[in-house]
């Protein structure tokens, strides 16, 4: 047997069934890079960094050795009651790098989800209103706080309710409801419509706290709302006094081709969650925000013993380093040009290519069928069959495949997986894949 299924299978009989999204037997041993190596010894591309919190590639020799350092120097004493040296560096970096001519403060969590909460927390102290409003398709975590506001799975709400009340979910303007032929500035107006409907039947817009959006949704598809829409939302929330804020933890530090995805849009949200990628993976997350509104709440209202611990600070402040150094956002723009024209000429060639959306080093390419239809099986087999050949990808929404390299891909890795990626196309228009047989459900 495998290392691979070795291990796999002991694993199996003690963790819980929850704690994994269900994709490849694979685990991974070491990464270098883009590329990730498995138990047996196998090296694969890594498509998936941005979910996987490593724009800036597995193992960046400067992050390790900050690592190293700042753990031979003192790995903890909690932030949640004493200062330290380099979480006070982090700190202030933090603040002066969100959009927004204005004082900011930030705030540290341990995870992307834990941000979020803390946004409602703000939100509601600040204008001492509750309801919260956010979007379908959204994902902003699995804590109750964090789940209760995200409108992309249904697994992850099932069984587990009641949620956080006084939260209503508005239509994302996701491609997909486009009507034929409607302009961008149509479709805003008519999804800025549906919008308001809340506001124009049952809640006063003066209840509302809190709009929170991701600009551009990650998990939902890599889907990014046009910019009258933004603007329209944005113009709401100020007609109202209410907090306006952004999730940048799947799109923020580069992803998009700009530091933050709100920069899309030339908005300063009043507050922002950052995690993920902000320390290359160790457990670090922010929320960054106008000064007011975080003194809305005192101590130990969004304390953590580990928020802003000072190895993930250290971390953090060596992957804004790599971004910084090695011009990490302006490479995601360049990159992704380059991988939004490969998709594009492949979905020239391939009917089953459906919308390809690419905002940097960020992509999402729909899988459909004859009829142009979600083909979520057709996805599947893509994506086992490009594991096999060699590279992690995996879908979004069952029919989207999910582009995200780590943002230091060399040209010859990405022309490797592009290999891969179409050798299983014209396998897919040969009907020669087949679903895994002991996969029949994989994803969210
Ligand atoms: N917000 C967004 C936009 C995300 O993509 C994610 C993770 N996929 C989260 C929040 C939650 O982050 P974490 O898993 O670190 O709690």
């Amino acid at each position: 047997m495998s290392n691979n299924k070795k291990i796999l299978a002991e694993e199996k009989r003690y963790l819980a069934d929850t704690s994994r999204v269900k994709y490849f037997d694979v685990v991974i041993d070491h990464g270098k890079g883009a590329t990730i190596t498995d138990a047996d010894g196998r090296d694969y591309i890594d498509l998936l960094a941005s979910a996987s919190a490593t724009n800036t590639g597995h193992s960046h020799p400067h992050v390790v050795a900050a690592i190293a350092e700042q753990a031979e120097k003192l790995i903890q004493y909690t932030p949640a009651y004493f200062a330290n040296t380099t979480t006070a560096k982090l700190t202030q970096r933090l603040a002066k790098l969100a959009p927004g001519q204005f004082e900011k403060q930030v705030v540290f969590g341990n995870s992307g989800s834990d941000a979020n909460d803390a946004i409602i927390k703000f939100a509601r102290a600040y204008t001492g209103r509750q309801y919260i409003v956010s979007f379908t398709g959204a994902y902003h975590g699995s804590t109750y706080g964090a789940i209760s506001i995200s409108g992309v799975s249904l697994n992850m709400t099932r069984k587990i309710g009641p949620l956080l009340p006084e939260v209503v979910k508005v239509p994302f303007p996701d491609q997909n409801q486009r009507l034929a032929n409607e302009s961008d500035d149509d479709f805003s107006e008519r999804l800025f419509k549906q919008f308001k409907l809340p506001f124009e039947t049952y809640l006063p817009a003066d209840d509302v706290a809190l709009v929170i959006i991701e600009p551009i949704q990650g998990d939902g598809g890599i889907v990014k709302a046009p910019q009258k829409y933004m603007d329209l939302v944005y113009q709401f929330t100020r007609d109202h006094g209410i907090v306006f804020a952004v999730d940048e933890v799947n799109q923020g530090l580069g992803r998009t081709g700009k530091l933050w995805s709100i920069d899309h849009f030339g908005i300063a949200p009043d507050l922002m969650s950052v995690g993920k990628s902000i320390a290359s993976g160790l457990p670090l997350s922010a929320v960054i925000g106008r000064r007011e509104i975080m003194a809305s709440l005192s101590a130990p209202a969004n304390v953590y013993t580990t928020a802003g611990n000072p190895v993930t600070a250290a971390a953090a402040m060596a992957t804004l380093d790599v971004i910084e150094t090695e011009k990490l956002v302006a490479r995601s723009e360049r990159i992704g040009n380059f991988a939004k024209a490969f998709f594009e000429k492949a979905a020239k060639r391939y009917d089953f290519i459906g919308d390809v959306r690419m905002y940097g080093l960020n992509g999402g390419i729909d899988i459909v069928d004859s009829q142009g239809q979600p083909d979520d099986e057709a996805t599947t087999k893509l994506i086992y069959r490009i594991f096999e050949l060699g590279a992690i990808m995996i879908s979004l929404r069952g029919n989207t495949l999910r582009f995200q390299p780590p943002l230091v891909i060399t040209q010859a890795a990405l022309e490797s997986a592009f290999a891969m990626i179409s050798q299983a196309f014209s396998e897919l228009e040969a009907g020669q894949l087949t679903l895994p047989e002991t996969d029949n459900h994989i994803g969210w």
